[in-house]
């Protein structure tokens, strides 16, 4: 008989959370802290979401997104994680670009950068200043119709090379693009300036299993393989609709909210099905615009190879002679941004050296490839993969002992989001995410959207949100504002 994933489940929670990515989890931990009972159904075999690592033979663990973020994670974990989790973030300082424009090496700091902008740029110092104070001071709340574009225009006229150091690391780490708001841009731009970027030291893994700890410890009943097939709605006797439960492994469980983590649209379109939303609202989901996937390359080392830490944390590379996003997320990659991890990454750990290629890709140019051809373009992706690499890590093809690569229909796969997004959806998400509980009473989402909530400190904080009015729509059945709560964690997240 199939083991039942669900032995020993209630059949009534206060919250199911569905999905257990940075955004599920941490909703999930600060709602049973509240005192609520919370049920957090995951469709894999482990947590973490795109938050994730896999082994292979050699003692080889992958991180998947562990490539970087601010400095605002120490206090969101210390908040609400524990000062255990807070305390394992730790710098990471060799930060390289190279790329026909230029090649420099940074901490990605504020002071850094204007120094290299002033002196090796040669932009104005006040030029920079007032690009970095403008950046710094966009929030949540701000002008949504300027772009990146725009911004960069202002400031820096027909310095294409400047817009490519500025930009060219936030389209890598959120999908944004210069047509995409600017403050979308600046507020992450300003959360990594701020301090750096950060790393978590111990690896994916245990940064998963601690927050699986915890969860134990808060109370909350978390089960794995546990695929949640359908969002009830039912009428809330007041002419509106409310939430009812869920269906999960064919089990019907009730509850009186739920929290999806799972895609925006796939929470709209599959779980709760579009009969239950307004005309408008559908439409308005229907135009969200799902942000770009990736494609990447695993290598492993001998953990005696003599690859050296100088290499670099983290390498922006491009062969394309100008910046634009066109050619980042083209097929024909010219872009590809290495993570070096050396035996300081799992000090705790059997010694390993790694490296990480991430390239931006379309969901379309993998979806429909027949079998055959996909195979061959997944070695094909290797085999260029470690030609462009052997320009930083000479001769790489003899020192590499194991080889494989993932593509959107890796990420598809694993975590079921539409078109295997990276970083959930573009701007026009995020309202449409928050005005979910306007639809039906109890019903909220929590995840990567809207570019600014997206990435472990985006989504982690979308999810601390998120928890705070589920509790407080248990508590008064929504009627008590939490935009003063929101606002304080949003400008959290802006503060980086
Ligand atoms: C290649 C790559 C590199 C990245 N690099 C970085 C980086 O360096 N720094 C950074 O900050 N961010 C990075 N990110 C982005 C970051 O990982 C994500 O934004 C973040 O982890 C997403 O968290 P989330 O809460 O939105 O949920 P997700 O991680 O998307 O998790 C959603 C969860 O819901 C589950 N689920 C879905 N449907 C169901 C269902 N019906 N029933 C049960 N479970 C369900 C899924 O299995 C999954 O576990 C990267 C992402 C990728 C793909």
């Amino acid at each position: 008989m199939p083991k039942d994933f669900l032995a020993g489940a209630q059949d009534h929670y206060d919250v199911v959370v569905i999905g257990a990515g940075l955004a599920g989890l941490t909703s999930a931990n600060i709602l049973a802290r509240q005192g609520r009972s919370v049920l957090l159904l995951e469709q894999h075999y482990k947590l973490g979401g795109l938050a994730t690592w896999f082994k292979r033979p050699g003692h080889h663990i992958f991180d998947i997104s562990l490539h970087g973020f601010p400095y605002g994670m120490v206090k969101s974990c210390r908040r609400y994680w524990s000062k255990e989790i807070a305390d394992s973030i730790v710098q990471l300082t060799g930060i390289r670009f190279d790329n026909p424009m230029f090649s420099i090496q940074t901490d990605f700091t504020r002071a850094d950068f204007t120094r290299k902008l002033v002196e090796d740029f040669r932009v104005p110092q006040e030029t920079v200043d007032a690009f970095f104070d403008t950046a710094r001071g966009m929030n949540f709340y701000d002008d949504q119709q300027t772009t990146a574009r725009e911004l960069f225009d202002k400031f820096f006229p027909g310095r294409e090379d400047v817009i490519r150091l500025l930009m060219e690391p936030i389209t890598y780490a959120n999908g944004s693009t210069l047509e995409d708001p600017a403050i979308s841009y600046g507020i992450v731009f300003s959360n990594f300036m701020s301090k750096g970027v950060f790393t978590f030291e111990g690896g994916t893994d245990a940064l998963i299993t601690k927050m699986g700890e915890e969860l134990v410890k808060s109370g909350v009943d978390v089960r794995i393989r546990s695929d949640c097939e359908r969002i009830h709605v039912g009428s809330d006797g007041d002419g509106g609709s409310k939430v009812t439960g869920v269906t999960v492994n064919g089990r019907h469980i009730k509850c009186d909210a739920v929290v999806s983590n799972s895609n925006l649209r796939s929470t709209i379109f599959r779980l709760c099905g579009e009969e239950v939303f307004d005309k408008d609202f559908v439409e308005e989901a229907r135009a969200v615009r799902i942000n770009n996937s990736s494609t990447q390359v695993y290598m492993a080392l001998r953990p005696d190879d003599p690859l050296e830490e100088s290499t670099g944390d983290l390498l922006f590379t491009s062969t394309a002679p100008t910046f634009n996003t066109e050619a980042l997320l083209s097929r024909d990659i010219t872009s590809r941004t290495y993570s070096m991890y050396y035996p300081r990454t799992r000090p705790e750990g059997r010694p390993q050296k790694l490296i990480v290629s991430s390239t931006n890709a379309r969901w379309e140019d993998w979806a429909q490839m027949p079998e055959e051809e996909y195979q061959t373009s997944k070695a094909d992706l290797c085999e260029t993969t470690l030609d462009a690499l052997d320009h930083y890590v000479p001769d790489i093809r003899n020192r590499v002992v194991h080889v494989e690569a993932s593509t959107p229909r890796t990420f598809n796969h694993y975590t079921h989001h539409v078109a295997g997004a990276s970083f959930g959806t573009k701007f026009e998400g995020l309202a449409v995410s928050r005005a979910l509980p306007q639809q039906v009473r109890g019903l909220f989402h929590a995840g990567s959207v809207g570019i600014i909530m997206s990435g472990w400190l985006g989504a982690m904080n979308y999810g601390v949100i998120v928890a705070n009015e589920v509790d407080s729509t248990l508590m008064t059945g929504g009627s008590e504002s939490t935009s003063g709560f929101e606002r304080e964690v949003a400008a959290d997240v802006a503060a980086g």
